[in-house]
């Protein structure tokens, strides 16, 4: 049974069709508008047609960086779970599961039952989703450590976990990659034995024939691709080298500047395969989004929202929806996996930097009775390499806030866990909700023409420390907002009515 027909909506709005699940919806918000120094406020509504295919696709995700902590904790995941793995601990056997994914351990409410009881199913029941057990992995590394020794390698894993799933990953081998050695830190230089040779052009359409390669021999239906290789540095955007689309295909066939995660941008674009970034550097320039937009695929990023930016987002909400004035938020990082070691040197770490340090303007800018136009929070984000830590990682932040008559509260949090279990299942949402992106379709009463969602899938957010959004929209930060704008759109296309919140178009389309 597909995980959707757990429930039914009986309503005149929703037609439940053999091919497709359409619901109206009439969404209601308001316009604001400043007349001669007075806010005016006018009442709008929309009448939304959602269209979901229910079909599932046979979906292939390829990663960059596939060999990584992330990239090989997320294939062992998949397979744990495929296999129903169970291991011994010190604390007792554990079993596989996909905690901390919102599609697979995240509910919803349907409403009340007969005796007032609220009734939750998962996330994953709201409309047909691919199953992550049935996802097809492949991808690319520089370093051509087959899956079993990176999954080793990155020492995320229980021993005794990393034993059953050996045999199940020694055959899985990263595709050779694209390795500009001016973009990720010099330490990286000696893993890099796995690489595409001739000019960017040949590189490019390279990874076009893996692409369509891994289509056609894993007989896939669609295939989306990652990065989830190491931090770059940033790449500067400049006018007549990437700005445009035209320009940046020029670029790469002259040979010019372009960042190793930008031709995979570009790659999968050009293949009509959605391209999502995990990373925190500008891998979307201008061209590549616009290269996007020409040829209707979705894009998505910037860097992954795993643990300390998404506490951020939850505790700054908090403090500022709740009338305190922070003022200083102080974020110490340590870790020893080979994210750290990338990260330790200055260009990287200035890509990491920017990404964790936009997440609570949104916040800030919704309080101007807080804060004066312009003023803002002091705030330091620092990143140390400790080896002997490995993959779990460190973090402490301190969040300083005003209170009433002079008063201070200082908040202290000390996070510790392992990076890549946080990551693997905010992965598996990307792909999953990206996939289902690709089959919903919307139109309104005004304009009865069917449109997919913007390229730039702002919808994505809450999985990303720094979201991408449409040129001209706000972005959100605070995380339960992005929550509700993904659950909202879901709960509208199935017909769930009484989605609050943000407008469908203006979140995510
Ligand atoms: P990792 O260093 O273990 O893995 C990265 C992999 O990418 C390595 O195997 C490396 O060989 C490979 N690589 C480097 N350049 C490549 C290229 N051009 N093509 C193909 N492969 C390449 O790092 P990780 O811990 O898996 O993290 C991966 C990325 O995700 C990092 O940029 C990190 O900042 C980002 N990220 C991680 C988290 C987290 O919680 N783990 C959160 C947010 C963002």
């Amino acid at each position: 049974m597909e995980a959707a027909a757990q429930f039914l909506v009986e309503s005149p709005d929703v037609v439940y069709g053999p091919e497709a699940i359409e619901a109206r919806y009439e969404y209601r918000t308001t316009r604001v508008s400043r007349e001669g120094g007075a806010l005016k406020v006018h009442p709008t509504s929309t009448r939304f047609t959602f269209r979901t295919a229910r079909q599932v696709p046979r979906l292939g995700v390829m990663l960059v960086g596939w060999g990584g902590n992330n990239g090989s904790t997320l294939t062992a995941a998949v397979l744990a779970n495929r296999l129903r793995l169970s291991w011994p601990t010190r604390a007792g056997r554990k079993e596989a599961n996909y905690y901390g994914s919102l599609t697979q351990a995240g509910t919803v409410s349907l409403g009340l039952d007969a005796e007032g009881q609220e009734v939750f199913v998962p996330f994953n029941a709201l409309l047909p989703m691919v199953a992550p057990n049935d996802l097809v992995f492949d991808g690319w590394d520089i370093s051509s450590l087959n899956l079993a020794e990176a999954m080793r390698r990155a020492q995320v894993l229980d021993w005794g976990l990393q034993e059953q799933l050996w045999p199940h990953m020694e055959g899985l081998r990263p595709r050779p990659s694209v390795y500009i050695p001016e973009f990720i830190a010099s330490n990286q230089s000696a893993r890099a034995d796995n690489l595409i040779p001739g000019t960017r052009a040949q590189q490019l359409e390279q990874i076009r024939r893996d692409i369509r390669d891994f289509r056609s021999s894993a007989e896939l239906d669609k295939v989306i691709v990652l990065w989830t290789a190491n931090t770059e540095r940033f790449c500067d955007v400049v006018p007549g080298l990437n700005d445009t689309a035209e320009n940046l295909l020029r670029t790469i066939e002259l040979g010019l500047e372009v960042s190793p995660s930008t031709l995979f941008a570009v790659a999968s674009i050009l293949e009509g395969c959605a391209f999502l970034n995990g990373s925190p550097q500008n891998t979307l320039v201008p061209g590549a989004l616009e290269l996007a937009w020409q040829r209707r695929v979705f894009v998505g990023g910037d860097d992954f929202k795993s643990g300390q930016t998404k506490v951020k987002s939850v505790l700054v909400d908090f403090l500022i929806s709740s009338g305190l004035k922070t003022m200083s938020i102080v974020s110490y990082n340590h870790l020893g996996n080979n994210d750290g070691r990338n990260l330790s040197a200055p260009q990287q770490f200035r890509s990491k930097e920017v990404s964790k340090s936009s997440v609570v303007d949104d916040m800030v800018h919704s309080n101007p009775v807080l804060y004066a136009p312009g003023e803002k929070p002091d705030h330091c984000v620092v990143i140390k390499y400790v080896p002997y830590v490995g993959d779990s990682k460190r973090a402490l932040d301190e969040y300083t806030s005003e209170l009433m008559l002079g008063g201070t509260n200082t908040l202290v949090l000390h996070n510790t866990c392992e990076d890549s279990l946080l990551a693997a299942p905010i992965m598996l949402d990307l792909a999953l909700l990206t996939e289902l992106c690709q089959r919903v379709s919307f139109c309104t009463d005004d304009d009865p023409e069917p449109q997919t969602f913007h390229p730039v899938l702002s919808l994505l957010s809450f999985l990303f420390k720094a979201p991408l959004v449409p040129p001209g929209s706000p972005v959100v930060n605070a995380l339960f907002r992005q929550r509700s704008c993904i659950e909202n759109i879901l709960r509208c296309a199935r017909g769930l009515l009484g989605a609050v919140g943000r407008a469908p178009g203006g979140a995510g389309g």
